[in-house]
């Protein structure tokens, strides 16, 4: 799940491994390649310091045992013993040939190498000797050596002098008394000359000593600095790892939290091995519980409804093949028995070649968004009949007026005229058809009415309207219908005047058709009281009677279309059509229309309206 859980949406720059170990390597290895460099060098300078250590005494022993063969030449005056001095003298001699050729700019190795080996000095020694002299000659810490093996090549020309004074002296067969002076010549050369063997020995040994020191130091120094460098790197190279670390972790909290949000699952799927990672909220909306899980993928198509698989397969393939887009959905019967219709969409993730191929994306639940969405298009797929219901009302409606208005007149005609008759059962014929007429007229009238406040065709005029004019108009108008029922109207509204924000025709409608409702569904003698509130911003009106009264149950039916209680005497006329559009009316001009009431105790209609700023014009209600 390495993938789900560390989404990559870094504002922190990654650091590329190469980056990583060239900044970490680079300075290890130039001081570890310095300490390397220190160690050789040290060791290479004191094998060169031991070869002239080992050349010097072997040195010194050519000299002693050369002076050693001079003195018994000068005792004993044999031949022999000069030619040993002569064979043990090029010893010294050698060396010396070495250094001069060596203290030459352009320096012959053949003659140096020659001149050493004859000082009797180890082949393989010969290279860092003459590195060593050459390099580091001139120091001052050789300077001393140099200078007492210089004083002791000279000191070994005094010898050889002397040595020839010696062998004339013997030749020409000089008495012992004469050649005593030579012979005290020769100890003191041997003298000297030990003197600057030791000098050569004591410098060399000190130049040995500081030179290891100095190296010993170089190196502690350079294992230092490796340290310190290696501290700060990696204290860098941390820090900044640490640093795209947290960037990491940021925008991985994000991304939960705003998966979170849009409650949608993560999940990925192993094209290779064929499995399928999923979250927490993934899991659980395959029923599988709140933790992440990991299943082949044939188990979780067992979970995909029969008829989705093959199509699911099928975008999957194409995903793969052309590396496009996945994004379907499917009805899923997860693993705790809920069904759920879920939308996958997911991607192939093209930069994370390493893990092989993949698919990353998110699912979510849109069971309830399909739902809603059949909903939504059942509700247009009722409002386009209802529409066209509406349109074929209002047209029949239409049609139906002419020709009834016609017969509406006929019939007052035949009703009025004085100059004709009429049989007893004809007047009552010509009554019925007006009572018919007038009652099919209202009906066509309220389908009207119905057909364009459903169409949004009602026009509002929304202004100031004083409630006691505009009730007090109704109440004129419908005078009659209270006489014929035998009602009362008790006006009770206060004496200051309310006023609403009302369109003043509409108003009056709804006053005059709760009116005469209350007259209509009375007994003789009941009464219609009218009342009048403020309420906040509101005015509360309210028209109440003592008549038949309905349930809570029908009083919840009311306000829609063609709808009549079904205890109402059918003895009623009515259409069921009058509290609908009184509902559409009020609520078009801002306010809310309730009743309620106990069978045989009476009905209570409550008309709340906003309250009208009256600091503008008023406009003064007509009747009718
Ligand atoms: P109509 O009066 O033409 O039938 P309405 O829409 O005005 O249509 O009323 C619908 C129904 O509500 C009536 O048929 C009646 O059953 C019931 N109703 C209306 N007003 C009252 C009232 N004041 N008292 C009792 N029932 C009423």
């Amino acid at each position: 799940m390495q993938g789900l859980r560390e989404t990559q949406a870094s504002p922190a720059p990654a650091l590329r491994p190469w980056r990583l170990y060239l900044g970490l390597l680079a300075p290890s290895l130039i001081v570890v390649c310095t300490v390397a460099l220190l160690a050789i060098t040290s060791v290479k300078v004191l094998a060169a310091v031991r070869a002239y250590v080992s050349g010097e005494s072997l040195w010194s022993k050519a000299r002693h045992e050369a002076v050693q063969h001079l003195l018994d030449y000068a005792h004993t005056r044999d031949p022999l013993r000069y030619a040993h001095y002569e064979n043990i003298l090029v010893v010294p001699l050698g060396d010396r040939q070495a250094r001069l050729e060596m203290e030459r700019k352009h320096p012959d190795m053949a003659r140096i190498r020659s001149g050493f080996i004859q000082g009797g000095n180890h082949p393989d020694d010969i290279d860092g000797m003459v590195a060593l002299f050459r390099n580091l000659g001139d120091q001052p810490l050789f300077r001393d050596a140099l200078a007492a093996w210089v004083e002791g090549d000279a000191l070994i020309d005094r010898l050889r002098d002397t040595a020839r004074t010696l062998r004339m002296q013997i030749q020409r067969g000089d008495p012992p008394t004469a050649i005593t002076p030579t012979v005290m010549a020769l100890r003191d050369i041997n003298d000297q000359l030990t003197d600057a063997e030791k000098r050569f020995s004591a410098s060399l040994a000190e130049a040995a000593r500081v030179t290891e020191s100095l190296l010993v130091g170089a190196i502690v120094l350079s294992a230092l600095l490796l340290s310190v460098i290696s501290i700060g790197v990696m204290r860098r190279l941390l820090s900044r790892q640490a640093a795209h670390h947290q960037a990491l972790q940021a925008a991985n909290e994000r991304w939960q939290l705003a998966a979170a949000a849009a409650e949608v699952g993560l999940f990925e799927i192993d094209i290779e091995r064929d499995l399928i990672h999923m979250d927490g909220r993934a899991s659980a909306l395959y029923g599988l519980g709140s933790e992440g899980a990991t299943l082949p993928r044939p188990q979780v198509r067992q979970m995909i409804d029969a008829q989705y698989r093959d199509t699911l397969r099928q975008g999957l393939s194409d995903a793969v093949a052309h590396g496009v887009g996945l994004k379907q959905r499917h009805l899923t019967h997860g693993a705790d028995g809920i069904p759920r219709l879920l939308e996958t969409t997911g991607q192939m993730d093209r930069a994370g070649r390493d893990h092989g191929q993949r698919m990353v994306g998110v699912v979510r639940d849109v069971t309830a968004e399909q739902a809603q969405a059949d909903l939504a298009a059942q509700r247009d797929a009722a409002e386009q009949v209802a529409s066209a219901q509406r349109a074929f009302l209002s047209r029949l409606s239409h049609e139906l007026r002419t020709p009834l208005n016609a017969i509406l007149g006929f019939a007052q005609l035949l009703h009025l005229d004085t100059g004709r008759t009429l049989s007893a059962p004809q007047a009552q014929q010509v009554q019925w058809i007006l009572t018919a007429g007038q009652q099919l007229l209202a009906l066509v009238e309220d389908v009207l009415d119905l057909t364009k406040v459903e169409a949004g065709e009602v026009r509002m005029h929304l202004q100031p309207v004083p409630v006691g004019p505009a009730m007090g108009a109704s109440l004129a108008l419908l005078d009659g219908v209270a006489t014929r029922h035998q009602v009362s109207f008790i006006n009770r509204l206060p004496a200051e005047a309310l006023h609403v924000q009302a369109d003043p025709q509409r108003l009056q409608q709804v006053f005059m058709n709760l009116l005469s409702n209350g007259c209509k569904y009375n007994r003789p003698g009941g009464h219609v009281t009218i009342d009048a509130r403020q309420e906040g911003a509101q005015v509360v009106i309210e028209i109440a009677d003592d008549g038949i009264g309905l349930s809570r149950e029908d009083a919840a039916q009311l306000f829609q279309p063609f709808k009549r209680v079904a205890s109402t005497p059918h003895a009623i006329e009515g259409t069921g059509l009058g509290l609908y559009i009184v509902k559409q009316l009020v609520e078009r001009m801002g306010g809310q229309v309730a009743v309620d009431g106990q069978p045989g105790q009476g009905a209570r209609f409550t008309l709340r309206l906003p309250t009208a700023d009256t600091s503008g014009p008023v406009l003064a209600p007509t009747m009718g």
